[in-house]
C-alpha cells in the first residue's frame, strides 16, 4: 500500500425540489451554501454544495436537484445513510430542534459507543446526526440559524449496505489504507488514517437483500480525499492496476476527481483537497451568486433562464 485515504472529501445526493433542498440543509441542519453552480455535464440543473465555514473536505454534502425526479430507494450496492457530527452534548437541543421544524425524530439509538438521531430529509435520504467525543474543537459554521455550541461539525461517516461484505472490506483495507476498527451485528466499522471529520465508514452487510435504485433521496457517489494530483495518479494507476475501470481526471473546478466502482456497486470517486471553494469567491461571498467553469461562461445567459428561480440563505454575520 502506497499512500493512505485521508477520509470523506465529499457526498453527493439526488434532490427533487431545489428550493426545498436549500431550505433544509441551510435553514434546518445549519450548514453553509458554499457553492452554487451547475451541473458541469448537464447544466440546465443546479450543483449547490453545503459545507462548514469554507467547504472544507470533510464537511462537504453536494446535491444535483432534478426537478421532479422520481424518488429513488435505499438498498444493497449503495451508499444509504450519510451522518454527520455533532457535540455530545448537543442531542437533546437537535432532538428538539427537529421536532419543532416538523421533522420526525426518534429516540437516539445506540451503535458502539456514540448516540445517534435517525432522520430523513425531504426526499427520503437517511441521515444521522451522530454525537462524537471531541469534535468540539472543529470550527462550525457561525453563521447559521444553529448555535454554535450545537452545530454540525462535518461528516462522522458514510453507511455502505452491501450484499457481499468480504470484497468491498478488502478494498478498503488492502489499498485505500482503512482499518476494521469494530464489529457487531451486521455492523462493521472502518476508519481511515485521520482523525478528521468524516473518516469512519461503516458497512451493513445484508445478504439476500435487494439493491437499491438510485433517484431523488438517494446518493449518487462517495468522495475520498487525496492530498494533490500527484497523488490521485497514483491512486488512478495503483485502481487500475487492480483491474477496476477508472474514468480519467475531470477538473470539477474547486477539485480534480477520478471515478470507480467499488466491488458492491457503490459508485467511489478519488477527489483533491485543493483548490477548494475560495479561488473563485471570497470568504464572506461563499454561495451568493452563480458560479460557472469559463467553458459555460458563454454561455450563462441561456443558462440563467433555464435555472428555476432560488431565494438564497440568509447569511447571520458570525
Ligand atoms: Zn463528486
Amino acid at each position: 500500500m502506497s499512500q493512505e485515504i485521508f477520509g470523506i472529501h465529499h457526498v453527493t445526493a439526488i434532490a427533487s425540489d431545489p428550493q426545498q433542498n436549500i431550505d433544509f440543509y441551510t435553514h434546518v441542519l445549519g450548514l453553509r451554501l458554499v457553492k452554487l453552480t451547475v451541473n458541469f455535464d448537464d447544466p440546465g440543473t443546479y450543483h449547490f454544495y453545503y459545507g462548514d465555514e469554507v467547504g472544507q473536505p470533510g464537511t462537504i454534502l453536494t446535491f444535483f436537484p432534478w426537478r421532479g425526479a422520481r424518488r429513488g430507494r435505499p438498498g444493497n450496492g449503495q451508499a444509504s445513510v450519510t451522518s454527520f457530527s455533532i457535540p455530545e452534548g448537543a442531542v437533546g437541543y437537535w432532538q428538539e430542534r427537529l421536532g419543532r421544524l416538523g421533522i420526525f425524530v426518534g429516540e437516539p439509538s445506540r451503535r458502539f459507543d456514540e448516540e445517534a438521531l435517525v432522520f430523513l430529509d425531504p426526499d427520503g435520504m437517511q441521515l444521522e446526526l451522530v454525537a462524537e467525543a471531541g469534535v468540539e474543537s472543529r470550527r462550525p459554521w457561525a453563521g447559521g440559524p444553529v448555535p454554535p455550541e450545537a452545530a454540525i461539525r462535518g461528516f462522522h461517516s458514510v453507511t455502505l449496505w452491501e450484499e457481499n461484505l468480504e470484497h468491498t472490506a478488502a478494498l478498503l483495507t488492502g489499498v485505500l489504507g482503512f482499518r476494521l476498527v469494530q464489529s457487531a451485528g451486521s455492523r462493521s466499522r472502518f476508519e481511515a488514517a485521520s482523525s478528521e471529520p468524516g473518516s469512519i465508514l461503516d458497512i451493513i452487510h445484508r445478504p439476500d437483500q435487494g439493491p437499491g435504485w438510485g433517484g431523488a433521496g438517494t446518493v449518487h457517489h462517495v468522495a475520498w480525499r487525496t492530498a494533490d494530483d500527484q497523488t490521485q495518479q497514483a491512486w488512478r494507476q495503483e485502481i487500475a492496476s487492480l483491474g477496476f475501470h477508472v474514468s480519467p481526471v475531470m477538473d470539477r473546478q474547486y477539485f480534480h476527481s477520478i471515478y470507480f466502482r467499488e466491488p458492491g456497486g457503490v459508485l467511489f470517486e478519488i477527489a483533491t483537497d485543493p483548490p477548494g471553494f475560495t479561488w473563485d469567491e471570497a470568504p464572506d461571498r461563499l454561495g451568493t451568486g452563480l458560479k460557472l467553469p469559463s467553458w459555460l461562461e458563454t454561455q450563462r445567459v441561456q443558462i440563467e433562464q433555464i435555472l428555476p428561480d432560488l431565494s438564497l440563505p440568509e447569511v447571520i454575520t458570525p
